[in-house]
């Protein structure tokens, strides 16, 4: 085999992975930039355990967790998906498990080390590590040009993979960038009267989204209440469906939020009953089956209902307003925590981008992989994949015959 020149711009998951992967299909020299250290951005991935991929085996699911770009990553991970990536790491010394809400995390426990496995490869495969900051790139009419603070150094095949905050490299090469925002974050809610609810965790709660009294969507998971925003799995899914819809604090989104997980028929039912079995039981001990204690304590607060006093007294209306807020409990999102998401939406557009093999379908020779491109997914192990998938197939399809 020949010797192949590839300059790859950014050495986060996607670009590290990348030059691992052009070493499996050619005899290339690779040099990788990043003003950072290789996989710096890996470490604080799944909370430090590295949450790599999520188990799911039928890749047309697979690509329904994630909001934006999924058709185009369908085709991405008919080339390389969650089965190839585990088998990969396997085959390199990193062993992985599948937790039981179905997340893929390495044997260890820990980024780290995943890093320095993956570092310790590419250290083998001579893979050449510029701690450099790519300022401009051109094209010379035979090579890309690649200028950085220290020199300019000529690639005949160019891979960015520059992230989620930096697109300047991909738009001065002329590709669109849909607007990028921050999502997978905490949402601000309007209800200052539940803030000191910090702490508080909602098991599996059911939530319809609302907004300018069109609802958006049914969703399910847990969720946290944190000082003044809620957090969990749920709202980062919410975060991410809406990350494009234009909530204020004057125009916010809704949340309705059954934290009974029943129909009100069935609690009606329950209200019932309980009052001919316990008629002198206080209202406040009355829906601990429920409702978590120090929430219904607010609920009642809020609409000046007496949680002394007896079930068997209760009014019609209180019943009303207490069934509804377990079923219907309606808090208003102001905006996403400013500085808090740990994924971007947006990016470079895949239209411009030819999903068989992650070239450019504007500049020859150009190839994207990871978050730059305007993919994103849910929490659960789906946005490092597609970091692993579009790294994997942009290296495989390098030096191809047009
Ligand atoms: C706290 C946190 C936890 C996360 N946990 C998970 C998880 O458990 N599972 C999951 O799937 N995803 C997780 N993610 C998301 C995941 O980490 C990212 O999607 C992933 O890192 C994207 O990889 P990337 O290589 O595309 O970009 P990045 O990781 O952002 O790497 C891009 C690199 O390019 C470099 N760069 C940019 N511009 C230039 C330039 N001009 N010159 C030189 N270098 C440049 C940057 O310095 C950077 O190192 C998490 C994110 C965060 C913030």
């Amino acid at each position: 085999m020949s010797l192949y020149n590839v300059g790859i711009i950014g050495a986060g998951p996607a670009g590290v992975f990348a030059a691992l992967s052009v070493c499996d299909f050619y005899n290339a020299q690779i040099t990788v930039f990043d003003w950072q250290e290789p996989l710096k951005t890996l470490l604080p991935t799944g909370g430090g355990r590295c949450n790599f991929s999520y188990f799911e085996t039928d890749i047309r699911t697979f690509a329904g967790y994630y909001p934006r770009g999924s058709k185009f990553l369908l085709s991405v991970l008919s080339r390389f998906n969650m089965n190839d990536t585990v088998d990969y790491f396997e085959n390199i010394g990193i062993k992985s498990y599948v937790q039981n809400d179905n997340r893929i995390f390495p044997i260890s426990d820990s980024a780290k080390v995943t890093s320095e496995i993956l570092l310790k490869r590419a250290k083998l495969l001579g893979i050449n590590f510029k701690k450099e900051r790519v300022n401009h790139i051109y094209h010379n009419g035979e090579n890309f040009v690649v200028s950085t603070q220290n020199d300019d150094y000529e690639f005949k095949k160019l891979i960015l993979a520059t992230g989620g905050k930096n697109f300047k490299l991909a738009r001065k090469l002329g590709h669109k960038i849909i607007t990028p925002t921050f999502t997978l974050a905490p949402l601000e809610i309007k209800e200052t009267q539940y803030y000191n609810l910090s702490g508080l965790s909602l098991k599996d709660v059911w939530v319809k989204v609302f907004f300018e009294n069109k609802k958006l969507l049914n969703i399910s998971g847990d969720m946290l209440f944190t000082r003044n925003s809620i957090s969990g799995p749920v709202i980062f899914k919410i975060s991410s469906i809406c990350a494009y819809e234009d909530y204020s604090d004057k125009n916010p989104l809704e949340l309705k939020i059954n934290i009974a997980k029943q129909s009100i028929q069935y609690l009606e039912n329950y209200v019932e009953e309980f009052k001919t079995n316990n008629a002198k039981t206080a209202i406040k001990n009355a829906f601990g089956d429920f409702c978590p204690k120090n929430l219904l304590d607010l609920i009642l607060k809020d609409n000046n209902i007496e949680p002394l006093k007896q079930i068997a007294q209760m009014t019609k209306k209180e019943k009303e307003i207490i069934l509804k807020n377990l079923t219907e409990f309606t808090l208003h999102i102001t905006s996403k925590v400013i500085g808090t998401g740990i994924v971007t939406a947006g990016g470079v557009d895949t239209n411009e981008i030819n999903a068989a093999t992650m070239e450019s379908k504007i500049v020859p020779n150009l190839y994207f992989a990871g978050e730059m491109i305007n993919v994103d997914g849910f929490t659960g192990g789906f946005n490092l994949q597609n970091c692993w998938s579009t790294a994997r197939v942009a290296a495989m399809n390098l030096f191809e015959e047009k």
